[in-house]
């Protein structure tokens, strides 16, 4: 494809695009095992600079779902690190990318066994921000149950977990709706399929605890320090009951991808009157300015990627 970037990381070297190929029969096995990680790089124009959010946070996500399904890191993170930083300069970016590290074991059988050494790819693409677009969902609660942690962790980025994501999303468009919610087997709320939910009662954010059946979310955590700490506002992680969607004034998605999404309603339930709630608002305000380093406080959270030359 004419937009594929020059390179891609392959265990540790940057590589040419179209040189970095595996047999076509692993997509069959190697698959089944296959963790991930979804970074965003904001580049600020005015700065002429790409900052990467969270990095450090994403790594260490991606050692624990490696360790988890107890395939062995072959790359320490700050090579990692590196590798990622390497990369965007190799290919240039002028413009929001997203940064997708994987690894997998190649195998016969099931993605392979206890102890495999894993092996690890960083891949980029442009992706830009949607941000402040004024964008709003419509969302539904979901006829499929969220997975859980004695069955397929989500605590876990497992590509396999992603399957329970498809069901649901797929539903949820087929019948007219942008997103879905899915309950846990206990009825409560867990997440979106690809994103954390936060929603505003009397003013308070609650969203659901992380035994909830929810992906560590890295954006959940960042919006609930940046809510207590900067804006003042109360955040409640708690277990949260289906009729709490219908009633609350305000509700975002929140997630690396899908960054701050403000939801209209919710089963057709208008939030409020159905437009960007002032809460929603002043948090997409601040995570717009704080991830592009136009706010300069939280500098640890953003790495610069220096260009060229
Ligand atoms: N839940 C799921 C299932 C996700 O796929 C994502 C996206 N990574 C999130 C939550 C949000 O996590 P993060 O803020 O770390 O991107």
């Amino acid at each position: 494809m004419a937009d594929n970037p020059k390179f891609i990381w392959v265990d540790g070297k940057l590589t040419p695009w179209n040189e970095a190929t595996v047999h076509i029969s692993q997509l069959g096995t190697s698959t089944v095992s296959l963790v991930f990680e979804g970074i965003r790089a904001y580049w600020n124009d005015a700065a002429r600079k790409l900052f990467v959010f969270r990095l450090d946070a994403h790594l260490e996500r991606f050692a624990q779902s490696i360790r988890l399904i107890r395939m062995k890191q072959p790359i320490a993170a700050d090579a990692l690190r590196h590798g990622v930083i390497d990369l965007l300069r190799a290919n240039e970016y002028a413009a929001d990318t997203y940064i997708r590290p994987f690894a997998f074991t190649e195998s016969a059988t099931f993605g392979g066994m206890s102890g495999d050494q894993a092996r690890i790819v960083l891949t980029t693409q442009t992706w830009l921000s949607r941000l402040k677009s004024g964008k709003m969902s419509h969302a539904c609660v979901s006829s499929w149950t969220r997975i859980t942690d004695n069955v397929m962790p989500p605590r876990v980025k497992a590509s396999s977990n992603y399957l329970n994501s498809r069901m649901a999303s797929e539903e949820a468009k087929r019948n007219g709706y942008d997103s879905a919610l899915l309950l846990n087997p206990n009825g409560k709320v867990a997440e979106a399929p690809g994103a954390c939910l936060m929603i505003v009662r009397n003013g308070k954010i609650i969203t659901p605890s992380v035994t909830s059946g929810i992906l560590e979310s890295i954006t959940r955590e960042t919006l609930i320090q940046l809510c207590r700490d900067v804006l003042k506002l109360d955040v409640i992680e708690r277990e949260v009951d289906r009729t709490e969607l219908y009633t609350a004034s305000e509700a975002f998605l929140c997630g690396t991808g899908a960054e701050i999404t403000p939801i209209a309603s919710i089963d057709r339930f208008a939030l409020g009157d159905g437009s960007l709630g002032p809460i929603t608002q002043r948090v997409e305000l601040l995570y717009h300015d704080l991830v592009r380093g136009i706010d300069t406080r939280y500098a640890e959270w953003r790495t610069e990627v220096k260009s060229e030359g």
